[in-house]
């Protein structure tokens, strides 16, 4: 027991060090002492009750009263977990998942992966001793095809359910079913102050538990006239907050939409501080200013560097937090008193009739500017400043914003619920129905892909597809590649698509780092790039600094090394066979093209496609190892588009037009295109109108004659 306990002392010191180098560490008394002040855990005399009473519990709390936090620990200190099994807690966000595990492990003092720990995509942090486990909906969504009864979990929490992500929606469907068969379960459905009376009513009335707890009055100041640019804008009012209030006042947290204009806000305050304090007592560089500190946060900024945003400064010091909407309900940072709200998040949205998802930088809802405001009055009165004017708040803006399941693709949902033998799928118990034309363009794919067959039943392609927790054309090309004697290959290419950006492109040295992409082309195909990317770093011991001389992102080779890895086990595990095609490169371009003959587009000019089944124009992008090619390749296939003035097509393959016809003669035939064209012409965007309609068609005409 006691020496137990003391060498758990040890390792949980050296876990949060890791954490959290150069913070004022806090000591274990004070994070308990925290800890005790947090409204959830004062109300666990109420809450563990409830619990016990019901099978099903909504709470109800202010971002930030510890239900996160200090739920499990409530419900771990009351002996909820007996016999073995887990107390399992859901997170929308990665970072959130992590970052909340962390916290937990250094409050109960034990090393993070054993007692505490997380798992998220590609990432397992447990143990068998692990009895409070936070992942993403979408792990535990996995989860239950492997154990449709989660008989390993005895209490259920899905946190943040007010989000509304489209996994979480799809668990609380399956749990409405799970319930009736797991009399002994608990479900704990936790919510900040919004949607709650809509999961009690979904779960029989389930009852509702607010936590009290008091937040501060937050003053909220609108423009006066639209914003042009909300990064200029932001720069200009956090630099004046900073110059004009005393440090000692609070810090500042700024709300932006994703890492690109998270690190232009940050360096444009450090371009114009660095300038106001070279007037005000000559400093020459922004590191000579010594009352500042500013951190970024978003999902793929190295986990070391996000915990940074916890660090407590000393006093004369001021902290400026420039986040995504992750800082929104996942995840607190206390000491802010002025918020900064450009008014804008990243969304991602489904277009049916093209059947693509796509990011877009879109209007937030009233209720997440109110969320964002709040952050300023979690411990005394703050500030908001909103980068829009009151009128547009009033009248332009959502009250809520629409669901995920409403406005994304749904290949995957689809493909996981007839794995768990759920075929109904218009009639599975969502919260909120989704569109029928996104429900009809999801099948239509899948069915395209060979998942599902005439009758919406699951192939056993569609089976063994389900199998990987990979979106469902990069699932088919591994199975393929596999029958086609080159799985070692598309693995590798398949990891180095699912990580966020492998090329480094610093901006004063673009010249030196495009020459250095250049060095790795495989001049049609730049899923072929990364594969000699890939070959090439591993021939040089999956070296650093190599990666450096090379203007490689080392960490994102590293993560596309370690999900290769996990892809390797969910292979073995279903006997899917692991084999290399040596130097045959053309059955690679082959299997590439078997699970994207949809997003083929043709050539019309230099650098210029259109895409074969919707008829769009669309372009190479500059990064391509396609793009300096003299004499284009006359047909393509594309891994994804993105939008910006032109549509772009990113990560393309040059095919060979008979593998489309091969692969796709279901979509490279005109009358079944111009059903699905129908089919879909109604689409969330509003209906297409005529004249494009012939468009299509007559390009299909085209395609047919020239091409096949
Ligand atoms: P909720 O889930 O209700 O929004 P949390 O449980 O996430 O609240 O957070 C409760 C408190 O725990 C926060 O106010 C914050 O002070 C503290 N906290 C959470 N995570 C960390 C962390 N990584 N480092 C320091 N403090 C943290
Ligand atoms: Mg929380």
């Amino acid at each position: 027991g006691i020496s137990n306990e003391s060498t758990n002392d040890k390792s949980g010191e050296q876990s949060t060090d890791n954490i959290f180098h150069n913070e004022l560490q806090p000591s274990q008394e004070d994070i308990q002492k925290q800890r005790q002040t947090l409204p959830a855990y004062k109300a666990r005399g109420s809450l563990i009750p409830m619990i016990m009473n019901n099978q099903v519990a909504i709470i109800i709390g202010e971002t930030g009263s510890g239900k996160t936090t200090q739920l499990p620990q409530i419900l771990y200190e009351a002996g909820f977990c007996h016999d073995n099994t887990s107390i399992g807690i859901t997170q929308p966000r990665r970072v959130a998942a992590m970052s909340v595990a962390k916290r937990v492990a250094t409050e109960m003092n034990t090393p993070l992966g054993q007692k505490v720990g997380y798992s998220i995509r590609f990432e397992d942090q447990t143990s068998a001793e692990t009895r409070i486990k936070f992942m993403t909906d979408g792990i535990l969504l996995r989860e239950t095809l492997l154990d449709p009864l989660l008989l390993k979990y005895n209490c259920i929490i899905i946190d943040e359910a007010h989000e509304r992500s489209l996994n979480t929606d799809v668990l609380l469907g399956i749990f409405k079913n799970l319930l009736t068969k797991r009399k002994d379960i608990k479900l704990i459905i936790t919510s900040a102050t919004m949607n709650a009376a809509k999961f009690s009513k979904f779960f029989g009335n389930a009852p509702q538990f607010t936590i009290p707890g008091r937040t501060f009055p937050v003053q909220i100041i609108y423009t006066k006239s639209p914003v042009d640019d909300y990064v200029d804008s932001a720069v200009n009012e956090a630099v004046r907050i900073h110059m004009q209030t005393e440090v000692t006042s609070g810090d500042i947290l700024i709300f932006m939409t994703g890492q690109e204009d998270i690190e232009t806000t940050c360096e444009s305050i450090k371009d114009r501080l660095t300038e106001v304090y070279a007037k005000k007592n000559g400093v020459g560089s922004f590191d000579e200013i010594d009352d500042i500190e500013i951190f970024p946060i978003y999902s793929a900024l190295p986990p070391e560097l996000q915990a940074r945003i916890f660090h407590k400064l000393d006093h004369s010091k001021r902290k400026i937090v420039v986040a995504t909407n992750i800082a929104e309900t996942s995840l607190t940072i206390d000491g802010i008193k002025y918020v900064i709200d450009s008014g804008y998040s990243k969304l991602k949205v489904f277009n049916p009739r093209i059947g693509l998802d796509s990011l877009m930088i879109t209007p937030i809802s009233l209720a997440n500017a109110n969320q964002r405001s709040g952050r300023a009055g979690r411990t005394g009165p703050g500030i908001a400043y909103r980068l829009f004017t009151q009128e547009s708040a009033e009248e332009d803006m959502y009250v809520q914003t629409i669901p995920e399941i409403q406005r994304t693709n749904l290949s995957n949902t689809i493909l996981l619920l007839k794995s768990l033998d759920i075929n109904d799928i218009v009639h599975f118990p969502f919260l909120d129905k989704p569109p029928l034309q996104t429900l009809l363009a999801s099948l239509y794919e899948l069915w395209f892909l060979g998942a599902i067959d005439n009758f919406g039943n699951l192939t056993s392609l569609g089976s063994q597809m389900s199998k990987f927790p990979l979106q469902a054309s990069l699932s088919k090309v591994l199975i393929v590649a596999s029958q086609n004697k080159c799985s070692e290959e598309l693995l590798t290419i398949v990891s180095m698509l699912s990580v966020p950006q492998v090329f480094n492109r610093p901006k004063e040295r673009e010249k030196e780092a495009d020459q250095a992409r250049g060095r790795f082309f495989v001049p049609r195909s730049d899923h072929l790039t990364l594969l000699n990317v890939y070959n090439q770093w591993k021939s040089n011991k999956f070296s650093s600094q190599w990666c450096e001389k090379n203007f490689l992102i080392y960490r994102s080779l590293a993560r596309a090394h370690e999900i290769r890895r996990q892809l390797i086990k969910v292979m073995r595990e279903n006997d899917i066979p692991l084999v290399s095609s040596g130097s045959d490169w053309n059955i690679v371009r082959r299997s590439i093209c078997s699970g994207f003959a949809h997003q083929a587009a043709k050539v019309t000019g230099l650098r210029k496609y259109v895409n074969l089944r919707t008829g769009m124009a669309v372009e190479l992008h500059p990064t391509s190892a396609l793009y300096g090619l003299g004499d284009p390749p006359t047909s393509v296939v594309y891994h994804e588009l993105l939008m910006t003035s032109k549509e772009y097509m990113c990560f393309v393959t040059a095919v060979d037009p008979f593998w489309l016809m091969e692969f796709g003669p279901l979509i490279y035939d005109i009358k079944r295109v111009k059903q699905y064209e129908d089919d879909c012409s109604t689409s969330l965007f509003g209906t297409s109108d005529d004249h494009e309609e012939d468009k299509v068609n007559h390009d299909f005409v085209d395609v047919k004659i020239e091409q096949f």
